[in-house]
């Protein structure tokens, strides 16, 4: 131990403003327990920033659908808007009416017949979405069932296996017997003649994915609604359809307008986006809408008080953030139809012209190439020995790539993929960096004299595994 002279002292009070937060830092700083004292606040943002910087970056990461990348003016709204409660309608009413008002441009882009009698709200994201549309086609079938003195007690919803996990929640939460339709030789989706053969007088509906996450292909929403037609002429039972639009609900009415998977089928009942995905809002926005009132049965709204009148609401949540209905109001009112059209042509275009180039490598073998939403999903080739798509993920992320590897369920289980989500500011600039590293990867891996990496190594980073049962290790985001 140096004993310290006075005037060295004083240098290390200067040292300390120089720098001092890493001196100031506690040698020991508890993890798991709450602190016993303070620290100051600048300390403490150093700490968690610190330990933050061994995430990964979020704008390298493909597996995600979550938007990664916003602008400065929507990032200034949405720290403008911290501390407004969605739920205070009473004391943030122009919040209030944005959600309105983004509830409206929704409908009309949904092609809702009346757009004024359209129902919805925002939610924290697609999951709350799905449990409050998955609860709506509950409670409808019930009324209905009671009414007719039919019994209650066991409904099913139809859907693809290829559903997202939230669906598989809702069923499980809400006591609904879920029926996944498996996948068979190369279809990897929800077909109109499967779903028919699943439905029965207690199915509540039918679960269409506009952008299923497996490969990001739109389920073939208008077949399976004439489908169902044709099953109510010929049987009486009238199944209605939600459409799972988290990725694809803020595609196509941008680049397919001619597509009719929405609101002009009369069979579509509900529609659900994540505005955090393709509606270009920081996580955690999503939007749930009902073609009219008769889809959302009034007793499941509840009602807040507002400006001393009644506001109805149907929510998990009670508190919620009111920045990112805030911010998704600011990006509908900045890009527009004709904005929104643009990001997303160049998210297809840049997936597109990734996705062919990946076709062109020998190695690879495309599932989808990115031209419905800007996901796309390939394989290894047949007869490739060396390597999996475990490896090169595990080689891509070397160079910090997220690019997640997964088996596809039910029944092609046998089926190893690896997926990219384009998202804005997935450039083609970034996608030839990409390209570039992937090619050089190939000839190392091909001298492997097997491959190295296993599920394990990938499945810690399959963004967003999250499952109960081992019916889908895919990517549930
Ligand atoms: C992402 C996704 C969800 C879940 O959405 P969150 O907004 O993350 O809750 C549901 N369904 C599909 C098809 C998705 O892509």
């Amino acid at each position: 131990m140096v004993l310290k002279h006075p005037r060295h002292h004083r240098h290390a009070a200067r040292d300390m403003e120089i720098n001092p937060v890493f001196a100031r830092e506690p040698v020991h700083v508890p993890r798991y327990a709450l602190p016993h004292g303070e620290m100051g606040p600048d300390t403490a943002y150093q700490i968690v920033r610190d330990e933050l910087m061994l995430d990964g970056n979020a704008r390298l990461n493909l597996a995600t659908f979550v938007s990664t990348w916003a602008e400065p003016q929507a990032l200034r709204l949405m720290a403008e808007c911290a501390e407004k409660n969605m739920i205070d309608k009473d004391e943030y009413p122009q919040t209030a009416e944005l959600e309105t008002r983004c509830v409206h441009m929704l409908a009309r882009l949904w092609n809702a017949p009346d757009p004024h009698r359209a129902v919805g709200c925002s939610t924290t994201g697609s999951s709350e979405a799905a449990m409050l549309a998955g609860l709506a086609l509950k409670r409808r079938w019930q009324h209905r069932r009671r009414a007719e003195g039919a019994p209650t007690d066991r409904p099913n919803l139809v859907m693809g296996i290829n559903v997202q996990v939230c669906w598989e929640k809702f069923a499980d939460y809400f006591e609904v017997e879920p029926r996944y339709v498996p996948m068979e030789g190369d279809r990897y989706r929800l077909d109109a003649q499967s779903a028919v053969a699943l439905c029965d007088e207690n199915t509540i509906g039918v679960v269409t994915v506009l952008g299923s996450t497996f490969d990001g292909s739109y389920e073939p929403v208008a077949d399976i609604a004439a489908a169902l037609d044709e099953l109510q002429a010929r049987t009486g039972i009238d199944v209605p359809v939600h459409v799972d639009g988290a990725s694809g609900a803020m595609i196509a009415p941008f680049l397919d307008p001619g597509l009719s998977w929405d609101f002009r089928l009369p069979r579509v009942a509900s529609v659900n986006t994540s505005g955090h995905k393709y509606g270009l809002v920081m996580p955690g926005v999503g939007w749930a809408l009902w073609r009219d009132k008769d889809a959302l049965p009034d007793d499941l709204v509840f009602h807040v008080n507002y400006l001393g009148g009644d506001m109805p609401t149907f929510a998990l949540n009670f508190s919620r953030p009111g920045a990112q209905v805030v911010a998704q109001y600011y990006n509908f009112l900045r890009l527009g139809h004709e904005g929104y059209r643009r990001v997303q042509q160049t998210c297809r275009d840049v997936a597109v012209r990734l996705s062919t180039e990946i076709s062109k490598l020998d190695a690879f073998e495309l599932l989808t190439d990115g031209s419905e939403t800007p996901v796309f999903a390939f394989r290894v080739r047949e007869g490739i020995e060396a390597f999996t798509v475990y490896d090169v993920s595990a080689a891509l992320r070397e160079r910090g790539w997220l690019v997640p590897a997964y088996t596809f369920p039910r029944n092609r289980t046998d089926l190893a993929v690896l997926r990219i989500v384009v998202r804005n500011g997935f450039s083609h600039d970034l996608a030839d960096l990409l390209l570039e590293d992937l090619r050089r990867i190939l000839p190392r891996l091909a001298g492997q004299d097997r491959p190295y990496r296993g599920e394990d190594d990938a499945g810690a980073f399959a963004h967003g595994v999250e499952t109960k049962c081992p019916r889908t290790p895919g990517p549930h985001e």
